[in-house]
């Protein structure tokens, strides 16, 4: 390399649209994480900045209301809800103006209805489809008046099921609950039937974003690797781990081809930083001084480098690239050190 070569890319060059997950990259609990709202009003300077959530039962507005509170700065349509997926879904399947059974909460309403649909919830009033969403309040009665709209089988004429997302939990102040998935489960398991799921990882709520943001190269930035990053691998973007939410480093170094991100980030301010290159050499992967390599069934580390992110990466590059799963090597218990934040 000259003496004035190019200086490395940042995760944002060439990027048009810059779309994040909310719960664990911006928000944890009710306050913000450590440099988030900086460092995406920065990407917004230049970018266009959207917000994607599998979260059902708030409006897009309400969302909204949230973020600007926290300082960004967010309008309603830079928010994509799974609800708002799960139109785009329908309208390839039961067109506008037919009546759908609701299960769930006033996110899911609210869509509905803008989208030109009769809301009903009951199996009696005919419905043309059921869409199910998570809302607190989403009781027995709701789950059974599924079960009997959904009695017949869809190869024998049967109305479509859609789900706005399968997140088996939802994480609440005091501890984790049953999310969308499992109360999807619960009609599943009455039913014999298989839900179409809008939200993430399936693609269509990253579909939704990237028409509607008309994105030409998009990041998606997300703290879970089963849903975050596999959906973006899935509809064919670049992704961004965020170590600020879920996934932690000895789950990015166990992650499946397609679920692996094409960066891995300490907290949002890296967005801005340039990413250091992924070097392989003699066997041994290196990032910005950190070596890592992978013999039979060792993973060595040869060099520590200075920052743990670069072990990290180069760690994860090292095993991604043997081909080996994870739980028939030999880890160093240093490579799965977590000095980041964790809400
Ligand atoms: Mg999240």
């Amino acid at each position: 390399m000259g003496l004035f070569s190019k200086a490395r890319a940042t995760p944002l060059d060439g990027v048009d649209v810059v779309l994040a997950d909310l719960d664990g990259v911006v928000y944890a609990g009710p306050g913000a994480l450590p440099h988030a709202v900086e460092s995406l009003n920065r990407v917004a300077e230049t970018r266009r900045v959207g917000y994607i959530t599998n979260n059902a039962s708030r409006t897009d507005a309400s969302v909204a209301g949230h973020l600007t509170e926290l300082g960004l700065s967010v309008a309603a349509e830079d928010v994509v809800t799974s609800p708002q997926a799960a139109m785009r879904l329908l309208a390839t399947m039961v067109p506008a103006p037919a009546t759908l059974l609701i299960v769930g909460g006033e996110g899911l309403v609210v869509e509905a209805e803008k989208a030109g649909y009769r809301v009903t919830r009951s199996a009696e009033d005919a419905p043309d489809a059921v869409v199910q969403g998570f809302a607190p309040e989403v009781a027995w009665t709701d789950l059974a008046e599924a079960a009997f709209a959904l009695k017949v089988p869809e190869d024998e004429g049967g109305i479509p099921w859609i789900a706005t997302n399968s997140d088996w939990t939802i994480p609440r102040e005091r501890g984790v609950a049953p999310g969308n998935g499992t109360l999807v489960s619960a009609v599943h398991t009455a039913v014999g039937r298989l839900a179409t799921v809008a939200g993430k990882p399936e693609v269509p709520i990253f579909e939704e974003a990237i028409a509607r943001f008309n994105a030409h190269k998009t990041l998606f930035i997300g703290d879970r690797l089963d849903t975050d990053i596999m959906g973006a691998a899935r509809v064919g973007i670049d992704s961004a781990l965020a170590l600020t939410g879920i996934d932690r480093p000895k789950h990015v170094l166990a992650a499946p081809e397609g679920s692996r991100p094409t960066y891995v980030l300490s907290d949002l301010r890296e967005l801005h930083e340039p990413y250091p290159t992924v070097e392989r050499r003699n066997g041994a992967v290196t990032v910005n001084g950190a070596t890592v390599r992978v013999v039979g069934g060792d993973v060595e580390i040869l060099a520590e480098g200075k920052r743990h992110i670069d072990l990290v990466r180069a760690g994860a590059h090292a095993i991604w690239d043997s081909g080996t799963p994870i739980f028939v090597l030999d880890v160093p218990e240093k490579l799965y050190d977590d000095p980041f934040h964790r809400p």
